[in-house]
């Protein structure tokens, strides 16, 4: 098929051509003498993505969900009390996670479409006086239905209730993209990985542990190996690794981590809420719902979009992928079917947003939704031409008369 294929999935996603070349590498020697000047300078530089002067960055080679084990087994023993909420695939995900390795999830269901339910949080945590909670979790970005949550609430929530219970962030899909304060908002635990804010292929699981979270570990009882924290702080140290590390995207990680720096991450915050807008201004104007239910909730790096009664939301996928080679994100578990997903992370411009709005809307079209041609599209235009950049005609070539 000439051209290429669009991807509009919340991760993978795009990779920047940047990127690709500084992944293009020989393999290398993962023992060089040299080595440690560069992973060193690394971790600091990760330390300032997380916002965090006294935490500990930790990179295996994994996905997301490897990062999720790795702050759960480093820190939790057996039959531990754990306070979550499940409101989405990834948030569901992490519960069951916790509770394979034995540990005693509390889970507070919350309607798909809302997020982390700050207010049953405090109470729960300030009626558990023997402090039997140890871990608090939030999903920050709730990818499966485009919901983000308030992680300073959460602190807050702990803090009224003077309770000591670790804090865990799932920032997979978020951090790099959506404002995250590890330090400020006293988070124990965040965990990422590669292939959503950070531009990477997946395979890296990024974590990062508070001092508080580190001391954890020592009286830490769940199985680990693989994850230990232990072992990598003794190799990483030196600039090192306990086991082969996964060099050619760590190299990667240097040139994501020097993009984001390059653009400011306030910046990239802020084109990431402004791309974000334009698909929300599409969707409205489509006359179509978000799957997030109230502004408060609207993610800036995914959109969970509603079809029509009597439409299947997969079928617009399928149909964007096979006539317009466009990938865009189908419902995942209860909203399967009932809606489809726009990815709008990583390395994204005003044009390639407005790709996916037009293949959107000519599929769903295609199958039958009865929209106006163009209008997500339009709306989305104009909301990007009135926020643009200033610019001036008279630079530049021009015209021969
Ligand atoms: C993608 C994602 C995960 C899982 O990550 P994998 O890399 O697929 O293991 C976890 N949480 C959230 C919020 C995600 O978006």
């Amino acid at each position: 098929m000439p051209g290429r294929n669009f991807l509009f999935i919340p991760g993978p996603t795009n990779v920047p051509e940047r990127i690709r070349r500084a992944i293009n590498i020989p393999m290398e020697d993962q023992r060089a003498p040299d080595l440690p000047q560069f992973t060193l300078a690394l971790y600091q530089d990760l330390k300032k993505v997380f916002k965090t002067k006294t935490g500990q960055v930790f990179l295996f080679p994994a996905s997301g969900t490897g990062g999720w084990e790795a702050a759960i087994t480093n820190t939790l023993s057996p039959g531990d009390k754990v306070l979550a909420s499940s409101f989405g695939h990834f948030s569901h995900l992490w519960i069951d996670l916790c509770q394979r390795h034995n540990l005693d999830v509390e889970v507070m269901e919350v309607e798909w479409g809302e997020g982390v339910p700050v207010e049953r949080y405090q109470r729960r945590l300030a009626a558990d006086k023997k402090h039997e909670i140890k871990a608090v979790l939030a999903c920050q970005n709730e990818t499966a239905t485009g919901v983000t949550s308030d992680m300073a609430g959460v602190r807050k929530a702990l803090d009224a209730a003077k309770h000591p219970a670790l804090f865990y962030v799932d920032g997979v899909s978020s951090i790099a993209s959506i404002d995250f304060r590890m330090d400020e908002w006293g988070v124990d635990l965040a965990v990422s990985g590669s292939q959503k804010g950070f531009m990477l292929p997946t395979g890296l699981a990024i974590v990062c542990a508070s001092q508080k979270a580190l001391e954890a570990r020592r009286s830490a009882k769940l199985a680990r190996c693989f994850f230990d924290f232990e072992d990598m702080i003794k190799s990483n140290k030196d600039g090192f690794f306990p086991y082969t590390p996964a060099m050619m995207l760590i190299r990667g990680l240097r040139e994501s981590v020097n993009m984001l720096f390059e653009e400011g991450l306030e910046n990239v915050f802020a084109r990431h809420h402004r791309l974000a807008e334009a698909v929300r201004r599409g969707v409205e104007a489509w006359g179509l719902r978000l799957c997030a239910k109230e502004r408060k909730w609207y993610s800036d790096t995914v959109s969970g979009i509603y079809v029509p009664e009597g439409f299947n939301g997969t079928d617009v996928v399928k149909v964007a992928y096979q006539r317009y080679n466009l990938s865009l994100g189908v419902g995942l578990n209860k909203v399967a079917g009932k809606i489809f997903r726009i990815g709008h992370l990583g390395d994204l411009n005003e044009l390639m947003i407005l790709s996916a709005i037009t293949g959107a809307e000519m599929s769903m079209r295609d199958i039958g939704i009865d929209i106006a041609p163009g209008s997500g599209v339009a709306a989305a235009e104009e909301f990007l031409r009135s926020t643009g950049k200033s610019f001036d005609t008279k630079i530049g070539a021009t015209a021969a008369m």
